[in-house]
């Protein structure tokens, strides 16, 4: 009997309705924020608003697009997530824990000593995590090679790249954008998280990136630009992504740092955030009446 795969070939396949998929996935969303809440909260601190932003994000990839084996991690049919950000380790684990990759009992050892999820993701020790991220610009130029080497061999599966507004400051990332270009690379998508945030300080204050959309236009990509937060229009682009032929594609996703946690999307220091004990309850109570919206 074959392994089951992930949910993305019964969707693919538009067995699923719109609205049910839509439910689900926004149900997958709430369960990522509240897995990297539970995590954040063992180290009191972390990436915690970068991964409440791109919690829907993480959510439509994992259970509805990415094609995965989840007690496989290493299917060579599957598709491959590249996280260059490797400081979002904390989302992406809330995501493989949500896909079946990784236990979700698992969590409570993020960042200790031991621990399978260190803070900053690494390939070599999580089940699920394709590449050692951190060096930022970095995940580009490895998608780039994968999906040449898999077009090569004849593998249909796809490779996304997630990388943030701020990795659009490394120019490795373009020489990696004209490459992929050139060779016709339909077979990758980037997705570039746009919270208008990186660490030194407002991305726009730091290196002045837009206009991001004409820039990837510019470099050969077919390019959208959604809500990052909206279920309904990152179904809708991925899907639109997903047949189209030619060239990479490129989603770029406005999102909001802390989404789904009023409380925290508003606090200053939001790129590294520091979150006080008596507050995680109400930051879960908060996500858990906006489900209910
Ligand atoms: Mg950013």
């Amino acid at each position: 009997m074959n392994a089951p795969t992930s949910p993305a070939v019964a969707n693919a396949a538009g067995t699923a309705d719109r609205a049910e998929r839509i439910t689900r996935i926004r149900e997958a969303a709430y369960r990522i924020r509240r897995n990297a809440l539970d995590m954040g909260e063992v180290q009191g601190q972390g990436y915690i608003g970068q991964a409440l932003g791109v919690a829907d994000v993480l959510a439509v990839v994992y259970t509805d697009q990415l094609r995965y084996r989840p007690e496989d991690p290493h299917w060579p049919d599957r598709d491959r997530f590249l996280l260059s950000i490797g400081h979002y380790a904390i989302a992406l684990y809330a995501a493989l824990a949500e896909a079946g990759t990784i236990p979700l009992e698992e969590l409570e050892t993020y960042g200790s000593d031991d621990s399978r999820l260190p803070m900053s993701a690494m390939a070599s020790y999580t089940p699920g995590v394709e590449i050692s991220g951190g060096s930022l610009g970095h995940g580009l130029p490895v998608a780039t090679g994968m999906a040449l080497g898999l077009r090569h061999q004849g593998n249909s599966a796809r490779v996304f790249n997630l990388l943030s507004d701020g990795e659009l400051d490394e120019g490795s990332t373009w020489e990696a954008a004209m490459a992929c270009a050139h060779h016709g690379l339909d077979n990758v998508t980037a997705i570039v998280d746009v919270n208008a945030l990186q660490a030194d300080g407002p991305t726009a204050g730091v290196l002045r990136t837009e206009p991001v959309t004409d820039k990837w236009q510019a470099f050969g990509w077919h390019a959208l630009r959604v809500d990052g937060n909206d279920v309904a229009a990152l179904v809708d682009a991925l899907d639109e992504l997903r047949a189209h032929r030619g060239s990479p594609s490129v989603l770029i996703c406005d999102t909001r740092i802390g989404r789904g946690v009023p409380l925290l999307e508003t606090r200053e220091k939001a790129h590294f955030m520091r979150v006080e004990e008596h507050e995680w309850q109400a930051a879960r109570t908060q996500l858990e009446e906006g489900l209910a919206r």
